[in-house]
């Protein structure tokens, strides 16, 4: 299942993600995602695990091509020189020449002049091809429409939170009024299970019984729930069955019911940290060169 970019570029709907995947676990991971049918990885500059996922990548034995690789630049390279440097970084401890999508991984509010400077240097690496597209991270629609003001290409894709939940749907609804594809973050819920405070998608009773009459796992159901209303989703695991599961998704397909009830899920509140506290005070750390 694909989607297509705003730009005409194809994505695979559903990719891997690696955020928390430990540097010794990465390469295993990467690999065994792409044995099993992935062909989109999703890592971070701030992930630190840049060099692994490269490393996965070449003993698989895949060839790079048939593989949408996506990363993201970290606040503390914000600014236009900075943000052309993190290509080259990312780019680099990767070991590739180009990248399939590059994201700002954070708006930076206090600093929106980083911000957009940091866009436009996205703007560079598309207009130069080092880049095939080129997107956001956790921008809410206020910081999306002012990136709109003061830039000239529209992001191709918002990675958010979104999960049963926490849906978001005035992100996705700008989002879409965009034309830009929304891509969930802890699209299985990882977020409610690994961080305190709050029920566990993974226990959730709608998500149980919707699993047991398709035979399915609540995960898989999640996904399911993604790629039927337009997402990509990019869940993380670091172990083999898991990976197989959330990968095992393209056999069956939920009632429009079943997407209601999913729907109905939503209580409003954010797992992640909320936008506003992302700073360079708070959040900022320096980036290794490759
Ligand atoms: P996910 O929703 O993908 O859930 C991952 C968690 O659930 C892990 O703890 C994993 O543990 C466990 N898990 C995975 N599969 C299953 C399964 N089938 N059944 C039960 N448990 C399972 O959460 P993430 O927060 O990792 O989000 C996915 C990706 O999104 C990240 O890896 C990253 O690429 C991206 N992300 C981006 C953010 C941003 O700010 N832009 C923020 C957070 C994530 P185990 O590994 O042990 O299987």
């Amino acid at each position: 299942m694909h989607l297509t970019l705003n730009n005409g570029v194809v994505m695979p709907a559903l990719g891997f993600g690696v955020f928390q995947t430990p540097p010794d676990e990465t390469i295993e991971a990467v690999r065994t995602a792409l044995e099993t049918g992935y062909r989109h990885i999703d890592t971070a500059a701030a992930y630190a695990n840049e060099r692994e996922v490269g490393e996965g990548l070449r003993r698989s034995g895949v060839p790079r091509d048939d593989v949408f690789i996506e990363t993201k630049v970290w606040i503390s390279d914000f600014g236009y020189d900075e943000t052309l440097h993190a290509f080259d970084k990312s780019a680099g401890k990767l070991g590739v020449d180009t990248l399939d999508l590059f994201i700002l991984h954070q708006a930076l509010p206090s600093r929106f002049d980083l911000t957009v400077g940091a866009y436009r240097a996205l703007e560079q690496l598309l207009a130069d091809g080092r880049v095939r597209a080129i997107g956001v991270s956790n921008f809410m629609p206020d910081h999306f429409a002012r990136l709109l003001a003061e830039t000239s290409i529209v992001p191709a894709v918002n990675q958010v939170e979104v999960h049963p939940y926490f849906q978001q749907r005035e992100v996705q609804a700008s989002d879409a009024a965009a034309g830009t594809i929304t891509q969930a973050w802890s699209p299985i819920g990882g977020i409610t299970a690994y961080r305190e405070g709050g029920a566990s998608a993974f226990d959730d009773p709608v998500l149980g019984g919707i699993a047991d009459a398709h035979g399915k796992t609540r995960a898989q159901v999640m996904l399911r729930w993604h790629l039927q209303q337009g997402r990509s989703a990019i869940p993380k695991s670091v172990r083999q069955e898991r990976i197989r599961e959330n990968f095992d998704v393209f056999e069956f397909v939920l009632a429009g019911e079943e997407l209601a009830a999913i729907d109905a899920l939503d209580t409003g509140e954010r797992r992640g940290p909320a936008p506003e506290v992302i700073t360079l005070e708070t959040f900022g750390r320096e980036i290794p060169e490759a």
